[in-house]
């Protein structure tokens, strides 16, 4: 794909090094192209990039390439296929630095938070090179004599990756190195949010699959709007949608995709909980809970929502926070000392006002009030504040994800109750319980406990491992990727029946003679 964009000089003034990051493979790095798509840092407000969308006719030119690219790929032997994505993730650790700054700079998620998303791709691409290897089927007895039967994975074709803004790269690594040790070829539409990160990324591994004389097409990256998302979920020669956003995307998605019959893989909106219990390690709630609820400015579709606290530590707790939230240093996340950077655009500024003045209008009461900061280092107006409210957990707006640090108390009296609570919203992606009493633990984690797709114990909802699938329940759409056996989303699985013997027996045992 030939996005062409420009890049400013803002990149190379926060000392990233452009031609570490694209130079060849379509992708030109210029100063000034007449396009219509711009890119702004809610760091600072400055214009990144311009970026080139895909219209119907690239769209077109793409899918075409990436169905010849699998005719090839698919026949690569796996473990091939794994030392290609092997190299893909060394050309990644060569350079984490300049693309963790850049999602940092893109997305406004902290310089750490940026290197840490870098380092998660490239660990996914770690486990991806081990799973080519272990792309196992099963071996099954035969209920007929002199026959064998066993189940094989082949791969499905163009895997289409939607992906959101708040992981520009990482939700797309997660998918994209499964697909291709499983013999898919992807093609990418980022989040319109967050576009130079993709096209990065699309040049690092551009870069590789070109040096094994691979054909164009294996990774496609095409820049656009919901518009170009619908292409995809309407395509029929796209047999996996792979959509992660919000649960008002997912539901679209689903139904585009469902219409044709194809698979759709949602990783969606998340409203998540943690329980302290009387039995809490209060020092490890508070951390927990501070880091879930403010890290990447509650932009994480794991932040915590809610915290539910047993009514015995309840004032404890509240005070404890509102005295951690009182240290946060709220500025650049480029800046290693300050802990909250912005959210990602003005739009989400009006969302997280709105829900503030909805929470209060329903009767919460502040315990940190919000607020919108302006003078120098916060002109880009994305600046905002934590915020804690005692709410309930039937309010309209907590029932609701707010993709902003916004954090609500609840109370409760027995852990029964908690989970109910906890239950108690659409959504299911993590939850987690804080306590050191095994009683309680286990019975979170219960089939009559935690209905997430992620329960934790005495660790917050945020963070998790590639090594584990990820997702989520109810409207968090359902989807597992990332580790585990998410690979099966991404191959079809086919039941193979041997006859070795001499003559022709019909399964059941029925006759059928002439
Ligand atoms: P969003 O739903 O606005 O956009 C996500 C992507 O979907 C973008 O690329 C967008 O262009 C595309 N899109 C929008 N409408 C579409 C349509 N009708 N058809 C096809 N594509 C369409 O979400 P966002 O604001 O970028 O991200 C925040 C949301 O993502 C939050 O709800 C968050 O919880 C969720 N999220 C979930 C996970 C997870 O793994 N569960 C991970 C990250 C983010």
């Amino acid at each position: 794909m030939t996005n062409t964009f420009g890049i400013s000089q803002s990149l190379q003034k926060i000392g990233i090094k452009p031609e570490n990051l694209g130079s060849s493979t379509g992708i030109n790095w210029l100063d000034s192209v007449e396009t219509s798509f711009s890119s702004f840092s809610p760091a600072d407000g400055e214009l990144i990039a311009k970026v080139q969308p895909a219209n119907t006719e690239t769209y077109e030119a793409v899918i075409a390439q990436a169905h010849l690219a699998f005719e090839k790929w698919r026949t690569v032997p796996a473990p091939q296929r794994g030392e290609i994505v092997r190299e893909i993730g060394n050309a990644l650790r060569e350079v984490k630095e300049d693309l963790g700054k850049l999602v940092s700079y893109e997305m406004g998620k902290s310089y750490q938070e940026g290197l840490g998303e870098v380092q998660e791709m490239i660990d996914i691409c770690d486990f991806a090179v081990g799973l080519s290897r272990q792309l196992y089927g099963l071996t099954i007895h035969s209920e007929r004599p002199g026959h064998r039967m066993y189940e094989q994975w082949h791969p499905l074709g163009i895997v289409g990756i939607i992906s959101a803004f708040n992981f520009p790269v990482a939700v797309w690594s997660w998918n994209a190195a499964l697909a291709w040790v499983c013999g898919d070829v992807c093609v990418w539409k980022p989040s319109e949010k967050a576009p130079l990160s993709a096209v990065a990324c699309q040049h690092i591994v551009g870069k590789i699959f070109a040096q094994h004389g691979m054909p164009e097409g294996i990774s496609s990256l095409i820049i656009g709007d919901h518009q170009v998302g619908e292409l995809l979920s309407h395509d029929p020669r796209v047999p996996l949608v792979s959509a992660t956003g919000s649960t008002r995307m997912g539901k679209l998605v689903a139904k585009a995709v469902g219409e044709r019959l194809g698979r759709s893989l949602l990783e969606l909106g998340g409203n998540n909980a943690i329980i302290i219990t009387e039995n809490a390690d209060l020092d490890i709630a508070i951390r927990g809970a501070l880091f879930g609820a403010v890290g990447t400015a509650g932009q994480r579709c794991t932040t915590t929502r809610r915290l539910i606290i047993q009514e015995s530590v309840y004032e404890e707790v509240k005070t404890r926070l509102a005295s951690a939230y009182s240290k946060l240093v709220i500025g650049n996340p480029l800046d290693e000392r300050n802990h909250v950077g912005p959210l990602i655009d003005r739009d989400a500024v009006e969302s997280y006002l709105a829900a503030i003045d909805k929470v209060k209008a329903e009767g919460g009461k502040a315990v940190v009030d919000g607020g919108v900061l302006g003078g120098k280092g916060f002109e880009s107006g994305c600046y905002v504040k934590p915020a804690i409210f005692e709410a309930e957990n039937h309010f309209e707006i907590v029932q609701h994800e707010t993709f902003a640090p916004i954090l609500y108390l609840i109370k409760y009296k027995t852990l029964a109750e908690a989970i109910a609570l906890q239950n108690g919203v659409p959504q299911g992606l993590s939850s987690a319980i804080m306590t050191t009493n095994m009683r309680e633990a286990e019975a979170f984690l219960s089939a009559a406990g935690s209905d997430c797709g992620i329960a934790n114990v005495n660790i917050g909802t945020s963070g998790a491992e590639i090594g584990g699938a990820f997702g989520g329940e109810k409207e968090t759409g359902g989807g597992r990727e990332s580790g585990s056996d998410a690979w099966k989303a991404y191959m079809r699985r086919q039941t193979n029946t041997i006859n070795y013997s001499t003559s022709l027996p019909l399964a059941q045992g029925i006759k059928f003679d002439i």
